[in-house]
C-alpha cells in the first residue's frame, strides 16, 4: 500500500510502498463521526503481452478529486494520486491474475482531524492511501442474466450527492438492499428509479440497448458518473443520454436488452426486472451474440490489450 498524510491541506508522500497493515488514528477523527470518507475503484489488467496496464487511471483520479472537493476534504494533486496508484500497482504486479481476473485498486481519502466538535467544520487533516487486491467476477455465478428489483420509492442517496463516491452513499443504500434481498434471494441489485425516474443500481450504471440504439440516463448530480458508462458511450456510435421512465423500460423489455456497467460489473446483462411484484423478462436476451455481450467483449479487449487503445485509456505499469 502507499500512504500520504496532510496536516494543513498539503499531502506528504515518502515514495515508499509499505506492507498492507492497520492504521492508528484518534477516536475523535472526523471520519469516524462525520463520515468524511471518499474512495475510488479501478482495475489494472494483465495485457496480452504479459505486461500490466491500469484502465482509465486519469479519469478515476479526476473523479476522486471531485469527490474530495464535494466533502470539503483537502484535494490531493492529480500527479500525486497518480504516482501513488502506479507505485502500489507496481509493487503487486506478481499478484495479478490473468483475465477475466484483474487487480482491483482502491484509493481512499479520509478526514483524520481529531475534533469531535467539528460537525460543521471540514477536516484539514487527512489520510490518503491506496490498497489493491486480486479479483475475479463480481456477481455470484459469473456472467449470467441478472435480476434487478426496481425501487421507485426510496432513493439511493440524497439527490445532490449521488455523483460523489463517498462511503455515506453506500451506507444509505445498504438497508433497503439487504431488506430486498432477504425478501427475495433471486435479487442481484436494486435499480433505483425514484418517482419512476431510472438512475442506477447500488454499484453500477444502467443501459437499455437493442439492434439500433443505446439509451442511458443523462448525467446530473443524482447518480455516479461511471467511467465504464463513459467508455461505452465513446465506443458506441450513437447513444441517447436522456431520462428513462419505468413505463418505458417495461415497454422496452418486450423486444430489447438491458445491462449494468461498472468497474466491477464490466457489462453485465439483465435478464429479469421485478416491478411492483411483477416479473418482467428482457426479451432481447443475454446470450453470447447479444448486443450487451458484444459490448462487454469490445471493452474487455481494450482493457486487456487485445485491441488497440485509440483513446489512451491504458496506463502501463512496470513489472
Ligand atoms: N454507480 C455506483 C453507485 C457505483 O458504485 C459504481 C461503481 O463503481 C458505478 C456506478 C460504476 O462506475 P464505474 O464505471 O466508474 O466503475
Amino acid at each position: 500500500m502507499t500512504t500520504a498524510r496532510s496536516t494543513d491541506g498539503a499531502f506528504e508522500y515518502s515514495g515508499e510502498v509499505e506492507p498492507y497493515g492497520n492504521f492508528s488514528m484518534s477516536p475523535a477523527a472526523h471520519v469516524l463521526h462525520y463520515g468524511s470518507a471518499i474512495f475510488e475503484g479501478m482495475k489494472a489488467h494483465r495485457q496480452v503481452d504479459g505486461s500490466l496496464a491500469i484502465f482509465r487511471l486519469d479519469d478515476h483520479v479526476a473523479r476522486m478529486r471531485q469527490s474530495a472537493a464535494k466533502l470539503r476534504l483537502p484535494v490531493p494533486d492529480a500527479e500525486l494520486v497518480r504516482r501513488m496508484i502506479i507505485d502500489a500497482c507496481e509493487a503487486n504486479v506478481s499478484e495479478v491474475p490473468d483475465p477475466p481476473g484483474s487487480l482491483y485498486v482502491r484509493p481512499t481519502l479520509i478526514g483524520t482531524e481529531p475534533n469531535i466538535g467539528a460537525a460543521a467544520t471540514p477536516s484539514k487533516e487527512a489520510l490518503l492511501y491506496i490498497v489493491n487486491c486480486p479479483v475475479g467476477d463480481y456477481f455470484k455465478g459469473g456472467v449470467r442474466p441478472l435480476t434487478l428489483l426496481v425501487e421507485d420509492s426510496i432513493p439511493r442517496t440524497t439527490p445532490q450527492f449521488g455523483m460523489v463516491k463517498s462511503g455515506a452513499n453506500y451506507a444509505m443504500a445498504l438497508a433497503p438492499t439487504l431488506d430486498a434481498m432477504a425478501a427475495n434471494e433471486a435479487i442481484d441489485q436494486i435499480l433505483f428509479a425514484t418517482g419512476g425516474d431510472v438512475t442506477e443500481t447500488g454499484a453500477a450504471n444502467f443501459f437499455m440497448t437493442d439492434d439500433d440504439r443505446l439509451v442511458t440516463r443523462n448525467l446530473d448530480a443524482s447518480f455516479l458518473h461511471g467511467v465504464t458508462r463513459s467508455s461505452i458511450i465513446t465506443l458506441a456510435a450513437e447513444v441517447e443520454e436522456r431520462a428513462i421512465s419505468v413505463e418505458e423500460l417495461v415497454v422496452w423489455a418486450d423486444h430489447g436488452e438491458a445491462f449494468l456497467s461498472g468497474t466491477a460489473a464490466v457489462v453485465s446483462p439483465v435478464g429479469t426486472l421485478l416491478i411492483d411484484g411483477e416479473q418482467v423478462q428482457l426479451a432481447g436476451g443475454a446470450g453470447p451474440d447479444s448486443n450487451s455481450m458484444r459490448l462487454r467483449q469490445a471493452l474487455a479487449d481494450i482493457q486487456t490489450g487485445h485491441a488497440p487503445d485509440p483513446y489512451g485509456w491504458r496506463t502501463p505499469v512496470k513489472g
